[in-house]
C-alpha cells in the first residue's frame, strides 16, 4: 500500500535559485499533479469553508493559480493584483521593498466594494513585504481582510510574525526552516 501524500511531498526545492544560497521552493510540481493540486486547495481553503467571504484575492502570478481555483470552491468573485503597467484599468498603487530594491504592485479601483470580505491568497509568505502591499491595496478600496493564506511560509524570514502583528489571520499549508 502506498501511503498518503501531503502537500509538502509534491514541493520541488531547487538550490540557488535565482540566486546563489537560496533554496527555492518550485510549488509547479505541486500545480502539475492532479492529487496534489486538489489536496493544496482543498487544505488552503479550509479554514474558510462557511465563512462570509466576498471575493478572493490573488497576487501575481501564482496566487492567481489558487486563487481562482479557491474563489471557485468558495463561490466568490477573483481579483488579481498585479506587478505595475499589467491591467488595463484605472488602477491604485502600492510600493514595497524586496530583497533588491523597490517593486510596485496594483489593483483596479473598482474590484472590490467597501465592506467586502476579502481572502488573500500567494504561494509563499517569506518577508511578507508581498502580502503586507497586497493587504494595503485591498484596505485602500475599503475591503476587510478575512484571512491570509499561503502554501509555504517560511518563518525565519519573518513574514507571518509581521501580518499577525498586524491583527491579520494567516494559514499555510507547510512551513520550512
Ligand atoms: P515576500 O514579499 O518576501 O514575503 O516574498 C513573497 C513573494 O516572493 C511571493 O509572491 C512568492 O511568490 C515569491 N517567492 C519568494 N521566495 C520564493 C520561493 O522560494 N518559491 C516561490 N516563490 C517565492
Amino acid at each position: 500500500m502506498t501511503a498518503v501524500k501531503s502537500v509538502a511531498d509534491y514541493i520541488r526545492t531547487i538550490a540557488d535559485f535565482p540566486h546563489e544560497g537560496i533554496m527555492f521552493r518550485d510549488v509547479t510540481t505541486l500545480f502539475a499533479d492532479p492529487r496534489g493540486m486538489r489536496l493544496c486547495v482543498d487544505q488552503m481553503l479550509h479554514p474558510y469553508a462557511g465563512e462570509p467571504i466576498d471575493k478572493v484575492v490573488g497576487l501575481e502570478a501564482r496566487g492567481f493559480i489558487l486563487g481562482g481555483a479557491i474563489a471557485h470552491q468558495l463561490g466568490t468573485g477573483f481579483v488579481p493584483i498585479r506587478k505595475k503597467g499589467k491591467l488595463p484599468g484605472t488602477v491604485i498603487s502600492e510600493a514595497y521593498t524586496l530583497e533588491y530594491g523597490e517593486a510596485i504592485m496594483e489593483v483596479h479601483d473598482d474590484a472590490i466594494q467597501p465592506g467586502e470580505r476579502i481572502l488573500l491568497v500567494d504561494d509563499l509568505l517569506a518577508t511578507g513585504g508581498t502580502a503586507e502591499a497586497g493587504i494595503k491595496l485591498v484596505e485602500r478600496l475599503g475591503g476587510v481582510i478575512t484571512g491570509c493564506a499561503f502554501i509555504v511560509d517560511l518563518p525565519d524570514l519573518g513574514g507571518r510574525k509581521r501580518l499577525e502583528g498586524l491583527g491579520f489571520d494567516v494559514h499555510a499549508l507547510v512551513a520550512y526552516e
